[in-house]
């Protein structure tokens, strides 16, 4: 790529033009997912007084929308773990330029929310599902319940129409399941969807030989169910980095593969923190603190912030298998 920067939208170096925020509600989490937090949780958790308010969210939102930002994704940690959650939706989906607010959840609690979610204007979940066996999916989050995340699947497939269920795939613990879990999705008409293992975290949370490729996935689903699959341009609602495949059996599978099958040239997206530091890219070190811009001088200046960080926005990560590839971000505080 060379760098042709964009005018009148926020965009980076590179001419990529930035549609989709990840907006992280909390660093918080009720589940542990070995991947993701250590058992204890994030290091140096966020005090409550660093954590944006509802209001500063709002306003950052508001200058991102004016440049370009279209569609907003409710993460954290566990977005359902910040109280009042309902109101922040509220709030968002008002914003000028803001045309559909999503979660992505781990799914305990959903059953209870979504309705008064949905009412405040929420336009669709995705629900993080790393195995169909009750006892692996509690050693692989260390306190998840599959049963009520099932319940929250339920309440999630009879609001909207293709929730997307995330799969880490992991190698050695859920690759017999691609079939199973592709099944079950497509029976709840949901999308299923595997994501490659990041190392995170400085790779402290990295376990050797559990790196499994989506082309290994795609290989164990056709194993498995048989058939073949078909690149497929999907249905259009992720609006993200997954790669699509149609199964002969007619159900759809997306991909998420940052290691093997790199979508860094058409990235959209920034992620802001629950502290209101934006980051342009998961893998480099590169936050700008909004917060303090919007602070500081307002508008003008949350706007010129998020230029500045998306002028130094690299073309590409450098996310590598083990610990030399890893990131120093943790995924449980930038929400995926
Ligand atoms: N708690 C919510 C959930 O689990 O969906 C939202 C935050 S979580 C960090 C967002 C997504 O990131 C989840 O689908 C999770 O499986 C995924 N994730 C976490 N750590 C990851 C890693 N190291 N590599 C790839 N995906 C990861
Ligand atoms: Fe929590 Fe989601 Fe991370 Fe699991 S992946 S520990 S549910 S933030």
């Amino acid at each position: 790529m060379s760098p042709t920067p964009t005018r009148g939208t926020l965009a980076d170096g590179w001419g990529r033009a930035v549609t989709y925020l990840r907006l992280s509600v909390t660093d918080r989490c009720n589940y542990r997912c070995t991947y993701c937090m250590p058992p204890e949780g994030l290091p140096d958790k966020l005090p409550h007084h660093s954590i944006l308010t509802f209001e500063e969210a709002e306003r950052i939102v508001g200058v991102l929308a004016a440049s370009g930002v279209r569609r907003v994704r409710l993460t954290g940690g566990e977005p359902l773990a910040r109280r009042g959650l309902e109101d922040l939706v509220r709030r968002l989906v008002r914003v000028p330029g803001v045309a559909q607010v999503v979660m992505t959840t781990n799914g305990h609690g959903l059953a209870g929310r979504l309705a008064a979610l949905a009412a405040a204007g929420l336009g669709g979940v995705s629900v993080s599902l790393d195995s169909l066996d009750g006892a692996r999916f509690r050693r692989v989050t260390r306190q998840g319940d599959l049963d009520e995340v099932r319940r929250g699947i339920a309440a999630a497939t009879a609001r909207f129409r293709g929730v997307r269920l995330n799969t880490v795939a992991i190698a050695g613990f859920n690759d017999d399941e691609v079939g199973a879990i592709c099944r079950y999705a497509w029976d709840l008409g949901c999308v299923p969807r595997f994501i490659e293992h990041m190392p995170m975290s400085d790779g402290r949370l990295e376990i050797p030989g559990r790196f499994l490729t989506a082309a290994a996935v795609r290989a164990r689903l056709l194993g498995d169910l048989a058939g073949t699959l078909t690149p497929d341009p999907g249905d259009g609602e992720g609006g993200g980095p997954a790669r699509y495949w149609r199964h002969s059996g007619g159900g759809l599978v997306g991909f998420i593969a940052p290691l093997t099958e790199h979508f860094c040239d058409s990235c959209n997206r920034v992620r802001l923190d629950a502290s209101g530091r934006l980051h342009a890219c998961l893998y480099h070190s590169d936050a700008a603190d909004l917060r303090a811009a919007l602070a500081a001088g307002g508008a003008t200046a949350v706007a010129a912030a998020a230029r500045a960080v998306l002028s130094r926005k690299p073309p590409e990560h450098q996310f590598g298998p083990g610990t030399d590839g890893a990131s120093p971000k943790h995924m449980g505080a930038l929400g995926g």
